[in-house]
């Protein structure tokens, strides 16, 4: 095959290839190559268009007996980018001088979400081992020191009791956001509407709330507001977001939940419904907004842990909202309070596209 028609092909792949010659020039570049390498690379030397030790004593290798190396490797694109290199070995022809074709493959994506997968996996362990160590220790000593004192042996149980029920809120919001990342992109078929719900959410928190003197205040509404949802996720929506502003505000303070029907969702398209829970509570701080989807992620870990968190909440939440093509938006002031916003398709709504 002529030189030409080669590149013809190499340039409709995805992935950045080289051609190079027994002096490590190179000879021809795809189109995907230039993107990242830079248009002129053609005619120069690989040491100059790719430094990194590790490829060139690959391409050595290459050149003078091996049919073919790959090698993964890190380079510093405007990131830091993961990348597995091939190099094999051609035969020259009369069209061509080229000895080796060398091509990359990004892995940074791949790479990135197995060091999720790990982190995930050590937070998990984290979470459950100090509840866990907790309940062995008590053990340990109701069956030694505590053994014959009643009083100890009655506030060890509540402690055992509160710390194994974190361990099971743990697990129920694992299997929930699993299960929930699992049909992210099955978008959701029932109508559900959203002012009922909201009424449900707050009698099922009336007894928590009552607890810290805190009211949560609907509006007063006539008519529907449908969406097309799933009703249960939906409704663990606004269970988190109402139980946080619960757990999180001071009492005697007040929840104002509203809905409002808007006739463009910012960023997804479409017109939609808009609810809103807004707190009178400590307020979060500026750094911290961008981080609080995502799992684990706590402002203040021990008062998180004392009122029962499991760190999954927000991140459930973020899921179930992307899933049903809406948007999370999250507003505080310190000293103030926090309002979140959460913006969900009308059931007439074909425009709101899933979040990329
Ligand atoms: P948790 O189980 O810890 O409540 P979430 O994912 O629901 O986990 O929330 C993450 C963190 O965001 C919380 O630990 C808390 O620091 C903060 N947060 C959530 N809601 C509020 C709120 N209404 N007011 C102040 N801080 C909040």
């Amino acid at each position: 095959m002529e030189i030409a028609t080669t590149m013809v092909i190499l340039d409709a792949l995805p992935n950045p290839v080289l051609l190079l010659d027994s002096q490590k020039t190179i000879v021809a570049a795809n189109s995907a190559a230039k993107e990242f390498l830079g248009a002129e690379i053609e005619g120069r030397s690989l040491a100059i268009a790719l430094r990194h030790p590790e490829i060139l004593d690959a391409v050595n290798a290459v050149i003078a007996d091996e049919q073919k190396r790959q090698i993964s490797i890190s380079l510093l694109a405007s990131v830091w980018r993961s990348f597995d290199i091939q190099i094999a070995s051609l035969t020259a022809t009369n069209e061509s001088t080229a000895v080796a074709i060398l091509t990359m493959h990004d892995t940074t994506a791949t790479r990135n979400a197995d060091q999720m997968r790990a982190d995930f996996v050590a937070n998990v362990s984290h979470e459950l081992r100090s509840p866990l160590s907790s309940l062995i220790g008590f053990i340990e000593t109701l069956r030694g020191a505590a053994r014959d004192d009643v009083d100890a042996r009655d506030r060890f149980l509540r402690i055992m009791d509160n710390e194994s029920k974190r361990m099971a809120r743990l697990i129920d919001d694992l299997l929930s956001l699993s299960k929930v990342e699992a049909s992210e992109h099955i978008l959701p078929d029932e109508t559900v509407d959203i002012f009922e719900l909201l009424a449900e959410v707050r009698d099922t928190l009336s007894g928590r709330a009552a607890e810290r003197h805190i009211d949560v205040n609907l509006p007063t509404l006539n008519g529907k507001y449908p969406v097309l949802g799933n009703r249960d996720e939906l409704m663990e929506v606004f269970l988190n977001l109402i139980d946080n502003a619960v757990k999180y505000c001071p009492e005697n303070t007040s929840i104002s939940v509203d809905i409002e029907r808007i006739s463009r969702i910012p960023d997804r398209g479409g017109p939609g419904i808009m609810v809103s829970v807004a707190d009178q509570g400590d307020g979060i701080s500026a750094e911290h907004l961008p981080r609080l989807t995502e799992r684990f992620y706590r402002v203040d870990k021990g008062r998180s842990r004392t009122m029962g968190g499991t760190g999954l909440g927000l991140a459930i939440v973020k899921h179930i909202v992307n899933r049903h093509r809406g948007r999370l938006a999250i507003d505080s002031i310190v000293g103030e309070g926090t309002i979140f916003r959460v913006y969900l398709p009308s059931e007439e709504n074909t425009e709101a596209t899933l979040p990329s």
